[in-house]
């Protein structure tokens, strides 16, 4: 990189302000490119040289500028109200028609997004079926890996799952995920609650735990940090060896998107906004019963969705039946 170049990148700290600094200057975004290039290349080799039952691994090259812009022009059909910005998960949410397109055309999972053809002959987005209908038919969505059930050592085959329901419950960074090791004992209390960073991925609020107050400077380190928009539920590592947070914040790393938030969340002392303890969402909170109030010492929020999908209030903490009475003849 020329020094002008090195002199813009040393200002920026975080991969958003990184993004950011290559978008408005465009001399600094070329060079980036150009410097990143070899670290690719020999990735790229190293893992070309990887093979799994005599099968060689295949590398597909980065997209380039015109593809993605391309591929922008193609979603713009399914919701014309987006932006190029509009990057992580979380944010595409919002769009309603873009949500009801992947619900009803894609399968996203942690490691591979695939999109099929409805066939749907109202459908305004999809071409029609170029295939012999018969040959349409017979495709499928790629199935997730699912354990054998005669030899749970091995995974099913692939033919007897091809074209059957299947999902990620066994996918191995899922599977009981242990925490991380050399935690500081009792870490995970709620009151070691700090701070709080959002799941790229699902959205989903955790809670950042460090054994004692952090100060002023640790939280502006740390806040940085979380704008980076790096972190998903459960990842490894999310601060690396040199950061300076490094074994001063800890995070759940035995959560998954699918679990629910944690109850230092709801912690009293932090006053933050109900959300649905299932899914995280804000909105279409249902009203507990006065009865679950009084009967539990904690009744986490529920939101209408998750309980028309079978899930209830979840509690912690029964009270006994007349404690309630008796407390108040004490008092
Ligand atoms: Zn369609
Ligand atoms: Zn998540
Ligand atoms: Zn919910």
């Amino acid at each position: 990189m020329s020094g002008l170049s090195e002199q813009a990148f040393e200002k920026l700290k975080t991969l958003s302000e990184i993004r950011e600094g290559a978008n408005s200057n465009s001399h600094l975004k070329e060079e980036l490119i150009k410097s990143i290039k070899i670290t690719q290349e020999f990735l790229e080799n190293r893992t070309s040289r990887l093979s799994l039952h005599d099968l060689k691994f295949k590398i597909a090259s980065p997209a380039i500028e015109t593809e993605i812009d391309s591929l922008f022009e193609s979603i713009l059909t399914a919701e014309s109200q987006l932006t190029i910005n509009d990057t992580t998960l979380v944010e595409l949410r919002k769009f309603h028609k873009l949500k009801e397109f992947i619900d009803t055309h894609c399968q996203i999972r942690q490691y591979s997004f695939q999109i099929k053809k409805c066939n749907n002959s109202e459908c305004t987005i999809c071409l029609p079926v170029e295939l012999p209908i018969e040959v349409f038919d017979e495709l499928h969505f790629l199935p997730d890996p699912e354990p054998s059930i005669a030899d749970s050592n091995h995974y099913k085959d692939f033919s007897s799952i091809y074209g059957t329901q299947t999902s990620e419950n066994f996918r191995p960074s899922k599977a009981g995920q242990l925490e991380a090791d050399n935690l500081p004992q009792g870490i995970f209390n709620n009151n070691r609650v700090r701070e709080f960073v959002e799941c790229d991925f699902c959205g989903k609020i955790r809670c950042i735990y460090s054994m004692s107050a952090l100060k002023k400077e640790q939280i502006s380190t740390l806040q940085l940090k979380i704008n980076d928009n790096d972190f998903t539920c459960g990842i490894e590592e999310w601060m690396p060896p040199s950061h300076e947070l490094k074994g001063i914040v800890f995070i759940r790393q035995s959560l998954s998107c699918d679990s629910p938030i944690e109850s230092g969340y709801y912690s009293n002392r932090l006053k933050k906004p109900p959300i649905c303890y299932y899914c995280g969402k804000n909105n279409s909170l249902v009203e507990a019963t006065d009865d679950l109030l009084h009967g539990y010492q904690s009744v986490y929020p529920l939101c209408s969705n998750c309980q028309l999908s079978g899930h209830s209030f979840h509690t912690w903490g029964k009270k006994k039946v007349g404690e309630l009475t008796r407390k108040r003849k004490r008092e």
